[in-house]
């Protein structure tokens, strides 16, 4: 019977959750952030201005089993910004291939603001990756479907594969992005007139203002990350949302542009691909792993979210999850799902 074996799995894996050491580590990172109250929240697209500075979730989901471990707000939803953008690049390659999306969006971190207007790359005129606006913009417009409509319903299919249920469009949010943004608008317009985008600018723009106007939550976010530290396939519903294929490209360009201009100093010291949104969002793949999310909206002068950077940063270093770091953790810290293909037992030689 189908549905007693998932209600026995559902009752492991919270019992397995309560006596984690792991879970008191993110409620132990939980209690010691949620005094920073450095950083500010975005108001350039007024509806975010509201946001409480004390907002602060932190949610971990295995790649294997899906386990979720949760502290604070975890639960609260705010909208995904820029965190759709790999998302739906990931998308865009699936519909268009590799080859086709490259020819209107590079590989290339800029070095710059995410909504960076002046940099396109001079003999392409494209833009330099798929994590900054200009990019997404580019991106949004490769995605299939024979009207908006269908465009928006394929898009809302897609978060829902990695999530694990469809998730909706912050219609106020949306609302108030495309009133006021003149600067998309503006880049949508220079790209328009490279021809990099098709003439329905004001489709395209839609359709990335609703990919940034999706609601998730902190544990929604983390089963994301979950879903392509997994391969591609959502770990609880064990439905595939991106093809293995592509999960590589956008691990890559996660790890080299995630971040924005903070994309070198992230790689070097946390050492995981990661992306982040200007309502707060963070989220960290550990590949093989976990996924991680962050949620608390001061943000940084980067844009990034100030509490977000410092958990992952601290994560990062307490378990030795830096994809380069050839140390074990310090203390032995183990998270609560093994390295894949470490030895459980000594091999024979
Ligand atoms: N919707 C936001 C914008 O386009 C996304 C930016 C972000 O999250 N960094 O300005």
């Amino acid at each position: 019977m189908p549905e007693q074996s998932s209600d026995i799995g559902a009752l492991v894996r919270g019992i397995r959750t309560a006596v984690s050491p792991f879970r008191s580590v993110l409620r132990e990172l939980h209690g010691s952030y949620s005094s920073v109250s450095d950083g500010t929240v975005a108001d350039y697209i007024p509806e975010l201005a509201g946001a409480d500075p004390a907002w602060f979730g932190i949610a971990a989901a295995g790649a294997a089993d899906g386990q979720l471990f949760e502290a604070g707000h975890s639960g609260l939803e705010f909208t995904i910004q820029s965190i759709a953008k790999p998302f739906v690049f990931g998308l865009a390659l699936e519909d268009n291939g590799r080859e086709n999306v490259a020819e209107r969006v590079g590989v290339e971190p800029t070095g710059d603001a995410f909504n960076s207007i002046i940099k396109l790359d001079e003999g392409s005129h494209r833009p330099h990756n798929p994590m900054v606006n200009a990019g997404a913009i580019a991106t949004a417009a490769l995605l299939k479907g024979d009207t908006q409509v269908a465009r928006l319903n394929r898009l809302l299919d897609m978060f829902g594969r990695y999530i694990g249920r469809r998730p909706k469009v912050d219609v106020a949010v949306f609302a108030s992005e495309r009133h006021t943004g003149h600067r998309n608008r503006a880049i949508a317009h220079l790209l328009l007139n490279f021809g990099m985008l098709p003439p329905n600018v004001e489709e395209v723009l839609d359709l990335y203002f609703q990919a940034c106007s999706v609601l998730v939550t902190a544990r929604d976010l983390a089963m994301m990350a979950a879903t392509l530290a997994n391969g591609g396939v959502n770990p609880l519903t064990g439905e595939r949302a991106l093809q293995a294929r592509y999960v590589q490209d956008v691990l890559s360009v996660m790890y080299t542009c995630g971040m924005y201009d903070y994309a070198g100093q992230w790689a070097y010291e946390v050492g995981l691909p990661a992306k982040s949104g200007v309502a707060g969002g963070v989220i960290t793949v550990v590949p093989g792993r976990m996924g991680m999310a962050v949620f608390s909206p001061p943000l940084d002068s980067h844009g990034n979210s100030v509490r977000g950077v410092a958990v992952c940063r601290e994560l990062s270093r307490r378990f030795g999850l830096h994809c380069f770091s050839s140390a074990p953790a310090a203390d032995g810290a183990q998270l609560p799902w093994p390295a894949p293909g470490a030895a459980t037992s000594p091999q024979p030689a």
